[in-house]
């Protein structure tokens, strides 16, 4: 499945961990040409190595803080350089930011997680929208945008993360619109929104905690990197999701069912 991804040209941000990293795998296993992405180097070398090993036809690791626009822009124009163009976008970094209650939150916890989950995605998106245009012109074939969204989009998030949940409903959004922007362009726009997924996501809590979100999902456990990563594929493949657009894809083990 998902031959057609073969060689293409993936660019997925926050990728040196987590759901970014088991999708980085799961693209190498089928011979893509991979950029991935982190604010820090700590385990890029490793990442990058792995992903050779497993048979991508190219790897390139960018480091970039994508909280800032001129970092946005450096970080495609590297990917671009690197390996001539793009055919698609999975915007995967983010994360909580910190938690707050509402009447302590100042202008600064404000823009850190708006620009952690916001405006990267929107800088990374609009700086890639010319290449992703070209590659569906060249290839006569859609060019996708990913992104990963959230369950706490859909229900508000836990006390304290307002302003992440709604970041991220803020994503699931924005994708409709860019869906009557670009469409034209045959460029298609789609989310995955992870339940809880078992990643450093979650490492502040403890495993009393741990436990009882547990018992609030259907499956009664955390999902696992590797369960989440195929999704990432489905979208980016012209061949079996050519058609979908505009949709949000939700992986959480029946934690939720909108
Ligand atoms: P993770 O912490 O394991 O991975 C996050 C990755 O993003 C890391 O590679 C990190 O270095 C990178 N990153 C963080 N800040 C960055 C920045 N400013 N610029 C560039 N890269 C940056 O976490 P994860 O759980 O795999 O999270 C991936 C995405 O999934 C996030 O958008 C998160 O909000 C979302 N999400 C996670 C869960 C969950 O339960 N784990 C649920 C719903 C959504």
């Amino acid at each position: 499945m998902f031959e057609d991804l073969k060689g293409k040209r993936v660019l997925i941000t926050g990728s040196t961990a987590g759901m970014g990293l088991a999708t980085a795998r799961e693209f190498a296993k089928h011979g893509a040409k991979i950029g991935i992405n982190s604010h820090m180097t700590e385990g890029s070398e490793e990442a990058v190595a792995e992903l050779q090993e497993l048979g991508a036809q190219g790897v390139v690791f960018i480091q970039a803080n994508l909280m800032k626009t001129a970092e946005c822009e450096r970080c495609v124009s590297e990917f671009v350089a690197e390996f001539g163009g793009m055919d698609v976008l999975i915007n995967n970094a983010g994360g909580l930011g910190g938690r707050e209650n509402l009447e302590n939150i100042d202008d600064e916890f404000y823009d850190r997680v708006m620009d952690l989950n916001g405006r990267s995605v929107l800088m990374m998106t609009k700086y890639s929208i010319p290449h992703l245009r070209q590659s569906a012109k060249e290839s006569g074939e859609t060019a996708a945008v990913v992104g990963t969204g959230s369950i706490a989009a859909r229900e508000g998030g836990g006390v304290g993360a307002g302003i992440y949940a709604a970041s991220k409903a803020w994503l699931h959004d924005i994708h409709r619109n860019w869906v009557k922007e670009f469409t034209k362009d045959n460029i298609r726009f789609n989310i995955v929104a992870p339940g809880t997924i078992d990643t450093a996501f979650h490492d502040g809590k403890s495993d009393e905690l741990k436990a009882h979100i547990a018992s609030t999902i259907a499956m009664g456990r955390f999902g696992k990197i590797e369960e989440v990563a195929p999704t990432f594929l489905f979208f980016s493949s012209h061949k079996y999701s050519g058609y979908i657009t505009g949709q949000i894809l939700d992986v959480n083990g029946g934690q939720m069912c909108p």
